[in-house]
């Protein structure tokens, strides 16, 4: 892509990620708004590289998260934070949010209208950081994404197709779906964590990979956006 059109399109994706982060920060689609309000906590946007090959898509935020606005901060986010060390990829390398930007009471599950009436958001994020690979923390997350990439018949409960990869694409690109368990199984059966270290080494490969393809313009290009991350701060 030519020089100026590469500006434009950073251009166009940096104004829509701000006016999704202004819109979700005013939205009040469904009653999660009211916990956010009442309880003063933030709703949890997303946080990571706008270029981002990777997207992690958890749940919805805990506690911690609605707290400080950032996902994934408290004991899952520890967790995961060590299954990305161990996949040799730096959180800052990729992108994370949730399909629910507000917490639900008690850290219940998230119900089919709260889905609904969130997930636009996440849909417009995904077509803005266009990431080659999307990873679904959960069997919620699993089924939206799996659903909404034609995926629908080969959903099985997450047990039976954690780890495994799933190719499919959009409009603009081809996408690879793999699911994993929450990383919040790992905190009540430490069991867990070996299987999700075992299923995020297939991340390890594609990473090692590209980073083995990057040419040094991209790798600067990449420490650049990096460095832009800090930018997407929920309270700026
Ligand atoms: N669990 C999630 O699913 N998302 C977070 O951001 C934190 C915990």
């Amino acid at each position: 892509m030519k020089n100026g059109a590469k500006e434009g399109q950073l251009k166009r994706q940096e104004e829509e990620l701000g006016k999704i982060k202004k819109e979700v920060l005013n939205c009040k689609k469904c009653p999660l708004h009211k916990e956010r309000v009442g309880n003063k906590f933030y709703p949890v946007i997303g946080e990571g590289n706008h270029r981002a090959k990777i997207m992690f898509v958890g749940e919805a935020p805990g506690l911690q998260e609605a707290k400080t606005g950032r996902p994934f901060c408290g004991a899952a986010g520890k967790i995961l934070d060590e299954l990305l060390e161990s996949a040799n990829i730096k959180r800052e390398e990729v992108y994370i949010t949730n399909i629910l930007k507000d917490r639900p009471p008690g850290n219940r599950d998230p119900q089919p209208e709260e889905i609904k009436s969130c997930t636009p958001y996440l849909e417009r994020q995904i077509e803005m950081i266009k990431p080659e690979i999307i990873c679904p923390l959960g069997r919620h997350s699993m089924n939206f994404l799996m659903e909404k990439f034609g995926l629908g018949n080969q959903i099985e409960g997450i047990s039976r197709i954690h780890g495994r990869s799933f190719k499919t694409k959009n409009l603009f690109q081809d996408i690879t779906i793999i699911p994993f368990y929450h990383p919040a199984v790992a905190t009540y059966n430490p069991n867990m964590k070996g299987i999700l270290e075992k299923d995020f080494e297939i991340l390890k490969l594609v990473t090692d990979k590209t980073k083995g393809e990057l040419s040094e313009k991209e790798k600067r290009e990449s420490g650049e956006i990096v460095e832009r991350m800090e930018e997407n701060d929920p309270f700026s």
